[in-house]
């Protein structure tokens, strides 16, 4: 296709929700004069800390700067050994890879839940281990109580990556409590793609205010004062206390995040009605299988629609059918350890496989999500399934 306007999903993989409110929250940065980190990463921030009810928050460049400041922060470096499951974006492990630690990938618990296997992830402990990263798979939470506990028998970390999982909860003792804020770092993106989008962007938060310190520093260069200080003439110098990174947000994207921010759990709860039809639709279907059944639907985020195939269905000729009929699906995801830069990670003839993880991710395909599906695009989709299966089948 030479004109990428040209070809039109029917049914994208997800679309953004942006409307006047954010087009005028940007104009109102650009027509005040001051672009960079300010007042509205300030105000974005507090937002997002009261919302997820932690100590701090701090505006990042990106997912992946939020979870490498993360590692970094929380002293990880070479000869260290971090658990993290394979069935993830490889920002997560990338982030790991960035301070010279190794990550230790983990299996999944199954089919029906394709998050971290805490007792594998116990298995897989050694002397070197000084953390686990936590992902929530599709917007549902992983069994952060477990993970939790895990970690504190054995002097670990809890780095969660919740990229899927802005406004998830998950249960503990005391009531339910927002994903990010179970361990000593919670990590969000919020690219284009994601429940909450400034096109480019993320956030850390955390409740340790040594850490917090540490985030900040090192997201601007290690300096001790920001541009934004100097021009309020709060200072006029500065020290540089390490050698720390740009991973600034800025004030466009903040303003953006405000917007979206106050939507966010209106467009999760729809995101939860498309999840809820899809599966009444779905679940007559025998061939295809549903991941989560058992989790707490009002808890998740819903970010991903997962379905799995039949083992050995051809899924290249599902996908290829789908395509055909306008419906964009992906695959979540291709498992970390077995592209070949990860490969290389292991002395030859360690036996690095992850039996679950394999299994499920050769049948898994995404679905289209997002916020505005339509109940006709969703039944063109969920027709479509049914369709393949039925031809499949010769019925
Ligand atoms: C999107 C994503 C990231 C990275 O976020 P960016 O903002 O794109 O850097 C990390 N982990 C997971 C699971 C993701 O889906």
């Amino acid at each position: 296709m030479s004109d990428p306007e040209a070809w039109r999903w029917r049914v994208p993989l997800a679309e953004v929700s942006l409307g006047p409110e954010e087009v005028e929250a940007v104009c109102r940065v650009v027509r005040s004069g001051w672009l960079s980190m300010g007042p509205r990463v300030q105000e974005f921030e507090q937002r997002f800390a009261a919302f997820l009810g932690s100590r701090h928050a701090l505006a990042v460049a990106s997912g992946t700067a939020a979870l490498h400041l993360a590692c970094l922060a929380l002293g990880l470096k070479a000869g260290d050994e971090v658990l993290c499951p394979s069935l993830t974006f490889v920002a997560s492990v990338n982030a790991i890879l960035y301070t010279g630690a190794r990550p230790v990938f983990v299996d999944i618990a199954g089919p029906h839940d394709l998050n971290l296997s805490v007792a594998d992830a116990a298995r897989k402990l050694s002397p070197r281990t000084r953390a686990i990263l936590a992902v929530h798979y599709g917007g549902y939470a992983c069994d952060l109580e477990a993970v939790r506990a895990l970690a504190a028998g054995h002097g670990l970390k809890v780095i969660e990556d919740c990229a899927h999982a802005p406004g998830a909860l998950y249960p503990t003792p005391a009531g339910p409590r927002r994903v990010g804020t179970g361990g000593s770092a919670g990590c969000f993106s919020f690219f284009a793609n994601k429940n909450l989008t400034t096109g480019e962007g993320g956030m850390v938060v955390t409740d340790d205010d040594e850490l917090a310190e540490r985030l900040r520093l090192l997201r601007s260069h290690g300096m001790t004062t920001l541009t934004w200080d100097r021009h309020r003439g709060h200072s006029f110098s500065y020290d540089v206390v390490t050698p720390g990174f740009n991973y600034r947000l800025d004030e466009m994207r903040a303003a953006l995040g405000l917007v979206q921010l106050a939507r966010l759990e209106e467009a999760n709860a729809r995101r939860r009605q498309h999840t809820r039809r899809y599966r009444e639709k779905l679940r007559e279907l025998p061939p295809v299988q549903l991941s989560f059944l058992d989790a707490d639907l009002t808890a998740s985020a819903c970010h991903l629609f997962p379905i799995l195939l039949p083992a050995g269905e051809n899924r290249l000729a599902f996908l290829e059918f789908l395509r055909e009929r306008g419906i964009q699906s992906s695959i979540h995801y291709p498992p970390v350890h077995t592209f070949s830069a990860y490969r290389r990670l292991w002395p030859p003839g360690h036996d690095h496989r992850l039996p679950q993880t394999e299994a499920v991710a050769a049948r898994e395909v995404t679905l289209p999500l997002f916020p505005g599906l339509t109940a006709s695009q969703l039944e063109l989709v969920t027709g479509a399934v049914q369709e393949y299966f039925a031809r499949a089948r010769g019925s």
